[in-house]
């Protein structure tokens, strides 16, 4: 027997269920699609893309050549490849896009119509959505609960599988395989930044458990210190699973910084539940009283914004670090995040498709679910008072400035003190630092007190509750 394995977010060989089902099944025939109406109504991001290319050859080259690149309705693709060799079998790793379920669902009514034999499994997720409901079936909306109750109250992640030994179909000559990747020069840069590969998504992995994993629970705020895995965007393509990282970190380390790591996996999980069970997450606040929000149509501050250039140190050095390296750290895409959606009062969604454009880990769930938590319309928001100060996150998060001066090095000479909030310094110590305001380094944007005051404002006219 011969069954196809369709490779999607899952882009490894070990402790991949739905491949372990390939594998048992008979030969195997990997392959991957790119189906072009789902690309339409959800466009990949630049970076992403770009991440995702080297991936699947990273994978082709690990399957001995042999996965097959095809194009159109997945559906038609499925069922002519399975003609072509006698496959009887189709399998592939759930997600849980509320798009990519739709899709999902019709390929399999697709396939099952042409008597073919689909079969799905979880590989992305430690719990899958409606496996954490509360008592009485509903969804959780509240993180902590959510976590302690629906994800440790259920059964523990599964342990990782070993990669399955492959019988693989050798690829025919037309059959297609990978177009051989373009390489414009930011992809040249991003490539000398990020190793892309399972054996690199395990290295990192194990660099993390040795070398940050202690310490992690303090060290995790701030920005220039590293602390954090970088493992997102491996977790992102499926190049790691979540149980791959969840029982890795078993016992490696202090238990604070053990529970807090596996935590921030909980806000992974959270986040893919709340788009799974409130598919509006997407594209409308999930607080009804937010759409009536009075967003500012200003595209001057968000290309500023975009571009790293408006003038408050923290925000363009993250916005920076985006652009740079296709990664920001957590700490600071909530003070960007923050800072567009209340002091710039622009549209939260108008920063979602920015950071879904250059984000190596654009994963939709996190990402839709992070910017209604900042904005503050979220299920389990940050209550509309919160609006994040830069220059204070800063002086706190970046308190000798190592952070700033890696991505906005004009301000290098400014002293620590200053470098948050470059606009009060005195006029002799910017001489010093041979810094002109307007001329070297913008100056702010907005006055930060009267944009925060003009946030809460707008905030209470809505009627938003704590
Ligand atoms: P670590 O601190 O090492 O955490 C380990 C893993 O836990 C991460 O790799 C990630 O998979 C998960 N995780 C950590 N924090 C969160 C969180 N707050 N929400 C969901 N998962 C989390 N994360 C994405 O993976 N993709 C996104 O598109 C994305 N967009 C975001 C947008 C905004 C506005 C904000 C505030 C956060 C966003 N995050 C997103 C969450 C978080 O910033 C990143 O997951 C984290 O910075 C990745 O770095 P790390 O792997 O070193 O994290």
């Amino acid at each position: 027997p011969v069954a196809i394995h369709w490779f999607r977010n899952d882009l490894r060989l070990s402790d991949n269920p739905a491949l372990a089902a390939a594998a048992a099944h008979g030969r195997v025939i990997p392959v991957a699609i790119e189906d072009p109406a789902l690309v339409a109504a959800h466009p990949a991001g630049a970076a992403f893309a770009w991440w995702r290319g080297r991936a699947l050859a990273a994978l082709d080259r690990a399957l001995g050549g042999t996965l097959r690149a095809l194009r159109g309705d997945p559906a038609e693709a499925l069922r002519a490849l399975a003609a072509r060799h006698g496959a009887s079998l189709i399998t592939w790793t759930r997600a849980y896009e509320p798009w990519t379920i739709a899709r999902d669902t019709a390929v399999k009514a697709a396939l099952a119509g042409a008597r073919l034999q689909a079969r799905s499994a979880n590989g992305a997720l430690l719990w899958e959505p409606w496996e954490t409901l509360k008592p009485d079936g509903a969804p959780y909306r509240v993180f902590t609960p959510f976590y302690r109750r629906g994800c440790l109250g259920a059964a523990p992640p599964r342990r990782p599988l070993p990669a399955p030994h492959l019988d693989l179909v050798p690829r025919a000559p037309d059959e297609p395989g990978l177009a051989a990747p373009d390489e414009a020069p930011w992809q040249a840069r991003l490539g000398r930044l990020w190793r892309i590969g399972e054996d690199a998504a395990h290295d990192a992995l194990q660099g993390f458990v040795q070398e940050r994993l202690a310490g992690y629970a303090k060290g995790r705020d701030f920005p220039a210190l590293g602390r954090t895995s970088r493992l997102s965007p491996y977790l992102a393509h499926g190049q790691l699973s979540p149980n791959q990282v969840w029982h890795a970190v078993e016992a490696a380390g202090p238990p604070e910084d053990v529970a807090k790591f596996r935590a921030e996996l909980g806000w992974r999980e959270f986040s893919a539940h709340l788009l799974f069970h409130f598919p509006k997450l997407a594209h409308a606040p999930l607080r009804p009283e937010f759409a009536a929000m009075p967003w500012r149509d200003d595209p001057e501050g968000l290309e500023a914004w975009r571009r790293g250039r408006t003038g408050v140190p923290l925000v363009d050095a993250g916005m920076r670090e985006l652009w740079q390296t296709g990664y920001m750290h957590n700490r600071v895409r909530m003070v960007v995040a923050s800072f567009l959606t209340k002091n710039l009062l622009i549209d939260w969604r108008a920063g979602a498709r920015w950071f879904a454009d250059c984000l190596v880990d654009h994963s939709p769930a996190s990402n839709l679910a992070s910017w209604q938590w900042v904005a503050g319309s979220g299920a389990d928001a940050a209550p509309y008072f919160r609006v994040f100060n830069p220059a204070a996150q800063a002086a706190k998060f970046d308190p000798q400035g190592d952070y700033i001066r890696r991505f906005v090095p004009e301000l290098a000479r400014l002293p620590d003190r200053w470098l948050g909030a470059p606009w009060s310094a005195p006029a002799e110590v910017l001489a010093q630092a041979g810094l002109r305001l307007g001329r070297d380094y913008p100056r702010p944007l907005v006055d930060l007190a009267a944009s925060r005051q003009r946030a809460l404002d707008a905030h209470r006219a809505l009627g938003a509750k704590a």
